[in-house]
């Protein structure tokens, strides 16, 4: 890129922050959330000429929304962890009891849409590609390789499923109130969920057990085949075990119980008599279904529908009980979306539509000249923009900021 590159580069994040800057200082109050306990949480920003600042702290919601107003963040964090002294350093904070905070996220969860939304750009040579970046670049060997992401419905719809299934585990298995759980989008591919309360003393030993347990690891599915544990009726585990086993008995074919392994006893047992086995699953008679189709049979079929039974959060922000996490009002430097509430139960989130309800410019009639590098067709409220490719656009002002903060467009005077 040259200087007139360069020039373009400027008044694209001049732009955008001036945007922000409207957002901190007109808008913001009505979407920010105050942190219970403001005063003894650590808060960080990332600045968009200066970077990242941290160890800083608020009184009040007043003092947190002049500082923004100040100083106009491309990011805003504030820790999951209650201190005595938030400004200290880390371990002279002293650590009073942390949320326990999930994460998920689009990059956790495989979809099929990456191939089709998400490239790669080689720093050297200009190389792209598509879906995850590789280790090194084909054309040039460099390792410097940019991952673009990008979301759709897709991705957010397997993040909400993701959310769901949390959610329900979180009542039904560890009895999390639901006035204890608050839900956000992140403002990007995802979905935070926030739960106070008892849970705030856990240490990380505790935190690593929940993120193990939502994440299946170590489970033993053999477990399920044991008659004692079933004869103790069915509970939370069991009954989602019991409903993604008859999800996978009904909806898969031959060819698919073959494909995981199962022997031809086995296939030919399910295929020629599904009602039936259907019905023993949903009465939790495992041992009744190994009759039928043999025991190494249903440990294979087990072990695949475990495959579902996993929640994918991030293990890494779950186990952190020092971390910083996205301050919930405030914009996300990469989409220019609200990292915004959706509300406490499984039904406020069921019917949210991020791509709705984060947006904070989405009413404005403003329109904005870009030149865009290069975009799939995305969504804002009800309108569809794109796919563009190395074209001039004018478009309203929510979905051109998007493509500004995402790096495929700018700003055309
Ligand atoms: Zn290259
Ligand atoms: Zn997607």
């Amino acid at each position: 890129m040259g200087e007139s590159g360069e020039k373009l580069k400027q008044d694209t994040k001049r732009f955008v922050k001036s945007i922000f800057s409207r957002y901190y200082s007109k808008i913001a109050r009505k979407f920010i959330e105050e942190p219970t306990r403001i005063a003894s949480r650590e808060f960080g920003f990332n600045l968009f000429d200066k970077g990242i600042v941290r160890h800083l702290s608020f009184r009040t919601k007043d003092e947190l929304i002049e500082y923004l107003r100040r100083n106009n963040p491309s990011d805003c964090y504030y820790s999951s962890a209650l201190y005595i002294n938030p400004t200290a350093s880390m371990d002279a904070k002293g650590w009073m009891g942390a949320e326990l905070i999930f994460d998920i996220d689009a990059d956790h969860i495989p979809t099929n849409c990456k191939v089709e939304h998400d490239r790669w750009l080689c720093l050297s040579c200009g190389c792209e590609g598509v879906g995850e970046a590789p280790d090194k670049c084909p054309n040039c060997g460099g390792d410097k390789l940019e991952q673009r992401v990008w979301f759709c419905e897709g991705c957010l719809i397997a993040a909400k499923r993701e959310a769901m299934k949390l959610l329900d585990i979180l009542s039904s298995d560890f009895g999390i109130r639901e006035d204890t759980v608050n839900i956000y989008f992140s403002g990007h591919r995802g979905f935070h969920i926030h739960v106070s309360g008892e849970v705030e003393g856990l240490d990380q030993n505790a935190r690593r057990e929940i993120a193990d347990y939502l994440l299946c690891v170590g489970l033993d599915p053999t477990i399920y085949l044991d008659r004692m544990i079933i004869s103790k009726g069915v509970n939370g585990a069991k009954l989602r075990m019991i409903r993604a086993l008859y999800d996978f008995i009904s909806s898969t074919s031959i060819e698919g119980f073959s494909a995981i392994g199962l022997g031809r006893r086995g296939v030919e047992a399910i295929v020629n008599s599904r009602d039936r086995i259907l019905e023993k699953v949903l009465e939790g008679e495992f041992d009744g279904i190994a009759r039928e189709i043999g025991v190494a049979n249903l440990r294979k079929l087990i072990a695949k529908v475990v495959e579902y039974l996993a929640v994918r959060i991030d293990p890494v922000v779950t186990l952190d009980t020092h971390r910083l996490i996205r301050l919930p009002g405030s914009l996300h430097g990469k989409t220019g979306f609200i990292k915004a509430r959706v509300g406490s139960s499984m039904e406020s989130l069921e019917d949210y539509d991020p791509l709705s309800e984060a947006m904070p410019f989405r009413n404005s009639d403003e329109q904005v000249k870009l030149y865009v590098h290069l975009s799939p067709r995305f969504r804002v409220g009800e309108e569809y923009f794109g796919p563009f490719k190395d074209e001039y656009v004018y478009l309203p002002l929510q979905p051109a900021l998007l493509l500004l903060c995402k790096g495929v467009a700018y700003i055309s005077s």
